[in-house]
């Protein structure tokens, strides 16, 4: 089917419009996401679709030089909200010099066909292989919205082919914009793909950004950044259900920082602050990646670790809480040394167990490592 391509032309620009108004209005309201580069980005994206319609009726300056620097510039709008999104520094300079140079060229070039044509197609083509390399690489969340990004840059480096293709086959002429052929159906069909799939991607790599950043907050303890109490427990629970259905055994510590309310006395609650994140950080640094900590309440903390025996738990937390005893905090030029007193279940969950009597056991350990002096392990009786 041959389409009318300035008519074809005119509906890609209605479409872009019409997300670029929704996303601007959206927007402009959160400079924190990327949809206002976005719209940005579809703004220039109808704009170049009109000058395109004005082809053969307007300047050529204008139809074809303004009109693919706009396109040039769409995509730099595009590549600045991947990296907006993704809450990386923004090359500004690199990705908007290139439609400025593109506009350059183009007006040096304006009254040859095939090297105007070569030049607008492969630095389109260089712009979407650069949004392909930067989506590729450096991924800052798991997600699947970057793969519509993925997609569309293949699928307009398919067109730009095409149309490279035929200006060096000769056939240049059939790619004037105001030509009506299959090719240039085919291609426009491509275009309008490139924009849907551009806009649609980076408005869902926001929204995943959005959910990434609502569950940490929902899982994660504001100050230590460790697994919050909620987060923690619900750990807690799968690992329990996992060891008793797998018959495995499990280490539950419960640990609490020795006198800490000396340390918040002496230098200061942010002292106080800064040894628990110190605490968080050293434990963090030496435990297994399938072990998991999170803070419990004040200055205790909870560690899990799974198919660990009652040697192994003893011998890795005298290790943790040895290595803790030799790397001090600083703070304000103040070195603040720390220890910590451990109570610790472990054993093969059975049907008679259940998290909270785990824990009780625990806590009940953790008391008598404080009665036996503090800085100690104490492993709770198995029953
Ligand atoms: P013990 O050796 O028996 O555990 O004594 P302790 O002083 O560590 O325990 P205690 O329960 O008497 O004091 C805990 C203190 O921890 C009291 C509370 O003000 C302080 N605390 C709780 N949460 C925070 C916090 O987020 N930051 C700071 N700086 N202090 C906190
Ligand atoms: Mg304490
Ligand atoms: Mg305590």
């Amino acid at each position: 089917m041959i389409a009318h391509t300035p008519t074809l032309f005119a509906a890609v620009a209605l479409v872009a419009t019409i997300l670029a108004f929704c996303l601007l209005l959206v927007g402009q309201r959160n400079r924190r996401d990327n949809l206002w580069l976005t719209g940005c980005g579809l703004l220039a994206h109808a704009s170049a679709y009109v000058c395109y319609t004005l082809y053969g009726h307007a300047p050529l300056w204008l139809s074809y030089g303004v009109g693919n620097s706009l396109l040039s510039l769409a995509l730099a709008f595009y590549a600045a909200s991947l990296f907006w999104v993704r809450e990386q520094a923004v090359p500004w300079r690199l990705i908007f010099s290139i439609p400025l140079l593109l506009l350059v060229g183009l007006l040096l070039l304006l009254d040859t066909l095939e090297p105007r044509m070569l030049l607008a197609t492969l630095v389109l083509m260089l712009q979407c292989s650069m949004i392909l390399y930067w989506v590729r690489r450096r991924r800052a969340w798991a997600g699947s919205a970057h793969l519509l990004l993925v997609i569309g840059s293949l699928i307009s480096l398919v067109g730009l082919g095409m149309r490279a293709v035929a200006v060096i086959g000769g056939t240049a002429v059939d790619m004037r914009y105001d030509t009506s052929n299959l090719k240039q159906s085919v291609s426009v069909a491509i275009g309008t793909a490139t924009v849907m799939m551009y806009a649609i991607g980076l408005v869902l790599m926001a929204k995943e950004r959005s959910e990434t950043r609502l569950q940490h907050l929902a899982l994660r303890d504001v100050l230590t950044g460790t697994f919050n109490r909620g987060a923690i427990l619900e750990r807690f629970s799968a690992e329990f259900d996992r060891a008793r259905g797998e018959q495995r055994s499990l280490a539950v510590a419960m640990i609490d920082i020795d006198h800490f309310k000396r340390i918040n006395d002496r230098y200061g609650h942010l002292a106080g602050d800064e040894v628990l994140c110190h605490c968080v950080r050293q434990l963090l640094q030496r435990i297994r990646q399938t072990d998991s900590l999170g803070r419990y309440g004040g200055e205790e903390f909870l560690l899990l670790l799974p198919d660990t025996d009652r040697e192994g738990a003893l011998q890795a937390l005298h290790g943790l809480r040895e290595a803790i005893a030799c790397s001090p905090a600083h703070f304000a030029g103040d070195e603040i040394a720390l220890r910590f007193s451990v109570g610790l279940w472990c054993g093969v969950p059975s049907p008679q167990h259940n998290p909270t009597s785990l824990l009780a056991q625990a806590d009940a350990a953790l008391y008598q490592a404080k009665a036996a002096g503090r800085n100690t392990v104490q492993m709770a009786a198995l029953c």
